[in-house]
């Protein structure tokens, strides 16, 4: 058996500072939420749990004068007013890449309708919109763009500015630029926003998927990036398993003479990928 593990694969960088700082304040304050899950992974969220900290799904759940863990995704704007009516402490971990994303957005709002390409439902996407103004609209497929181009054209705004999702699939936000250049003749700024780590795991992803019999990606199953990576896979391996931790592994048929490749999304700690070799080291 023959095991590859993307160099990739793993926490990225915003994730990993969202942990370490959560793991730092759990341990100096008493009341602490977190609003949403910190990461989409159990065992990360289940160690935070027990140290002390909530997990809440509406501000309206935390009390008054605590401490609030916004994450690496970021909030919606009204998350932020809503924390200062409760004078509720803000620690804010939204990834520097994403308050990147908001500012070049508060730089275009003037003169700009703001197209976001992403999952509709995604708390980025939404958050990001949340500081868009009132022209805004989020692209996840073809089919938004009618809808799109009937409230930009009732906007009166004559360009539009295009940003992505962090975490959106490299391909398909290129394919959605080309199809909303065929008709767009105004004047069109797209802004690649995909995080370069991001693109550089799918990017590894899809050449590993192609020298390997057996393609595992590791990860929360509610995770937009680790779901992207399954994808991905899927275009050039036949045996794609999207697991959760080496207890997934138990449904998988795995031939002693595999090529084995291996990719964890950027929410999956690195002892959940050890524990998946170790087992398959032992078969
Ligand atoms: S994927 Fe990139 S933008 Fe998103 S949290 Fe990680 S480092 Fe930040």
């Amino acid at each position: 058996m023959k095991i590859i593990v993307g160099k990739t694969s793993g926490f990225c960088n915003g994730v990993k500072y969202t942990v370490e700082e959560a793991n730092k304040m759990v341990e100096n304050n008493k009341e602490i939420y977190c609003l949403g899950e910190i990461v989409h992974n159990e065992r990360v969220i289940k160690d935070l749990e027990k140290k002390g900290m909530k997990t809440i799904h509406s501000i309206e759940e935390a009390n008054r004068n605590s401490k609030l863990i916004i994450r690496a995704h970021g909030e919606l704007k009204e998350t932020y007013e809503k924390a200062k009516e409760k004078e509720i402490e803000l620690l804010d971990l939204t990834c520097g890449k994403i308050k990147a994303i908001r500012l070049k957005i508060q730089n275009k709002l003037k003169d700009h309708y703001i197209v976001i390409i992403g999952k509709k439902n995604h708390p980025e996407t939404q958050g990001v919109q949340s500081f868009s103004g009132n022209h805004s609209f989020i692209i996840e497929k073809e089919e938004d763009i009618k809808e799109w181009q009937k409230d930009f054209q009732a906007s009166k705004k004559d360009k539009v500015y295009v940003v992505s999702q962090t975490t959106f699939n490299s391909d398909k936000f290129d394919e959605l630029v080309n199809k909303i250049k065929e008709t767009f003749s105004k004047v069109l700024v797209v802004d690649k926003t995909i995080c370069d780590a991001t693109s550089n795991r799918q990017e590894e992803t899809r050449e590993l998927s192609k020298k390997v019999d057996i393609m595992l990606i590791v990860g929360g199953k509610k995770s937009s990036n680790t779901k992207e990576l399954e994808v991905i896979s899927k275009e050039n391996c036949k045996n794609v398993y999207l697991i959760q931790d080496v207890d997934d592994l138990k449904e998988i048929r795995i031939e002693k003479n595999s090529t084995i490749g291996i990719m964890a999304g950027a929410s999956t700690p690195k002892v959940v990928v050890e524990e998946i070799m170790k087992h398959l080291e032992e078969l």
